[in-house]
């Protein structure tokens, strides 16, 4: 595989020292942090003709678009919580992602067993799935359907067949989050963009004309600047002194990978207290991915870790459902990765919290500041139109 260019600070360091950095650099908008929503906002406005800067103090997806479950989903179990809109919005644009990136996204049938021990019964689980084909539309690549459970059992021998009362199906995508990021970055520079990578930005100012970004890299000026920096949102906004009418819950989640190929279909499991968990085969990268948990995170983002009890919950949880010969184990765990996920809740107000993204613009004279927070590795075509709307209205 080949490694996308991006400009770093050392390159323009050497820049500078060849005076080519020595005078500002302006652009129409500045974009902090490559996300999958940084990079599809920065692509948006890049593809309109906009001069575009993307920052970022890492790498390209090296946030929380490297750490999820590497679903492109609408996300089956808001419907419990009536969050239609959520879902239908998702699974639009789920099919977007299948037509435009058909070798990064594609549609896979994931098995969801139904044991005596599962919280939800059957029949609650069909009419979900009834629902989630129906808001899938003509969009749909295949429609949920029984499958058969002694072709199930065959076919995943690990599983028990003890309490197994059903077997369910339904169809929904996959994809790999970091590169989708990376390509996303790529037809983002493409149309002409900017990425300046492994940059510190030292401070920005801000008055009625635009916004001055001082950074190791140089000096940028834009009179629009758009803060993309997902779970970081609130310790950026303390630094640079934005205001802001929200906050994120920073809820982090691990995924355990498995050397080889331990089921033949993603599989959609549920715990016994209603969570629900993936089992996810990559035969691409012979591995499986085991994930994930919830964990509100009270320290600052670049000190999150992983803890041990998040590790054996999650292989509690798949264990109850294998045979003794073919539980997980603490020793085959070969890597995990943890990510946190920016919950959007209304400053102050703790209880408040929202899985959908919310757009929060704050103006002075002719400049204008969008924080966006939240936002799902799947919804980033929608949010980009809308921030882009927003700009160009
Ligand atoms: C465990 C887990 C599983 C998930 N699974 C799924 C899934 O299956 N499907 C799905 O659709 N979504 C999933 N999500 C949600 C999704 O991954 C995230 O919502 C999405 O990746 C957020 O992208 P982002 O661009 O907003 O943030 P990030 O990807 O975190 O990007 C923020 C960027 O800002 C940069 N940054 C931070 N501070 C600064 C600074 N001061 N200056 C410059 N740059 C800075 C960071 O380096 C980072 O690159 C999951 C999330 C988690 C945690």
């Amino acid at each position: 595989m080949t490694f996308p260019s991006y400009k770093t600070q050392n390159d323009n360091s050497l820049e500078c020292l060849f005076g080519l950095s020595l005078t500002m650099q302006s652009y129409d908008v500045i974009v902090l942090g490559a996300g999958i929503n940084g990079c599809g906002v920065a692509e948006n406005l890049a593809r309109q003709g906009k001069q575009v800067l993307l920052l970022d103090k890492n790498g390209v997806g090296s946030g929380t678009s490297s750490k999820s479950s590497r679903l492109i989903h609408g996300g089956l179990r808001y419907l419990e919580t009536a969050q239609i809109h959520l879902v239908y919005e998702a699974l639009h644009d789920r099919q977007r992602l299948v037509e435009k990136y058909p070798d990064l996204v594609h549609y896979e049938r994931f098995i969801l067993p139904i044991y005596k021990s599962s919280p939800r019964p059957g029949w609650m689980i069909r009419i979900g799935l009834w629902m989630y084909d129906i808001l899938s539309g003509s969009r749909s690549a295949g429609r949920s359907r029984k499958e058969s459970m002694e072709a199930f059992l065959e076919r995943f021998p690990a599983f028990s067949e003890n309490g197994l009362r059903s077997v369910l199906s339904y169809v929904d995508a996959k994809t790999h989050d970091r590169e989708l990021t990376r390509r996303v970055a790529d037809d983002f520079q493409e149309f002409g963009g900017t990425i300046i990578v492994h940059d510190d930005i030292e401070s920005i100012d801000w008055d009625r004309s635009g916004f001055v970004v001082h950074s190791a890299a140089g000096e940028f000026q834009a009179p629009l600047l758009i803060n993309a920096t997902g779970p970081w949102m609130d310790e950026v906004n303390e630094a640079y002194h934005f205001p802001a009418r929200y906050q994120i819950r920073k809820v982090s989640g691990i995924h355990l990978i498995f050397d080889g190929v331990m089921v033949p279909n993603l599989m959609f499991m549920q715990t016994r207290e209603k969570r629900i968990f993936f089992i996810i085969p990559e035969p691409e990268n012979d591995q499986t991915i085991l994930g994930t948990t919830e964990r509100e995170e009270n320290c600052e983002m670049d000190e999150v870790e992983a803890a041990e009890a998040d590790i054996q919950y999650l292989l509690d949880q798949v264990n109850v459902y294998l045979k003794t010969d073919h539980q997980f184990q603490r020793e085959d765990v070969r890597d995990i990765y943890i990510g946190v996920r920016p919950l959007v809740r209304k400053k102050g107000n703790m209880s408040d919290v929202s899985r959908e993204y919310k757009l929060d613009v704050h103006q002075k004279g002719e400049s204008k500041l969008i924080h966006i927070f939240g936002g799902k590795l799947t919804t980033y075509l929608s949010l980009a139109e809308k921030v882009a709307k927003t700009i160009l209205k």
